[in-house]
């Protein structure tokens, strides 16, 4: 009879184990089409880059006392590295879902946009009104928005 005291198991060391949950998470939130960072990092990091030209557009128009009339945006594009990138996420105004492959948003004419299904049961395959503006449409003007 074997001497159980005797019988050792090698078990892969603690640094083994991080780095396999670590691949897990990246490899899961990468799936996702989220980033495996904590969203506290990555806001504090995409700040810090956008930063010197938030500075920059403060001072122009400190400056040149220019006002623009679009509030709440920002007149000029930050490049952010790719791994601060995120695929975006539509949830349809009608149905309160998440848009899928299956289910994706579509733009109507007048710009508004709403899910595939949502669509569907607003036009019963007719003409019908935009649930956002008074303007009208057919299901074959919408035009599907790849994310
Ligand atoms: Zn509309």
């Amino acid at each position: 009879m074997a001497n159980i005291s005797k019988i050792q198991i090698k078990l892969p060391k603690q640094t083994a184990w991080d780095d396999v949950a670590s691949s897990f998470t990246r490899e899961f939130c990468s799936s996702l089409g989220l980033s495996a960072e904590s969203p506290l990092y990555v806001a504090a990091t995409a700040g810090a880059i956008a930063l010197p030209s938030h500075v920059k557009y403060a001072n122009i128009v400190k400056k040149k006392h220019t006002e623009w009339t679009t509030q709440n945006e920002f007149p000029v594009e930050i490049p952010l590295p790719r791994s601060m990138i995120y695929h975006a996420i539509f949830v349809c105004p009608v149905s309160k879902e998440q848009s899928t492959e299956d289910n994706p948003p579509m733009m109507m004419p007048c710009g508004h946009v709403v899910a595939k299904e949502s669509l569907a049961k607003l036009s019963k395959g007719g003409r019908f009104k935009c649930p956002y503006c008074p303007n009208e449409s057919q299901p074959k003007d919408a035009r599907e928005i790849i994310l």
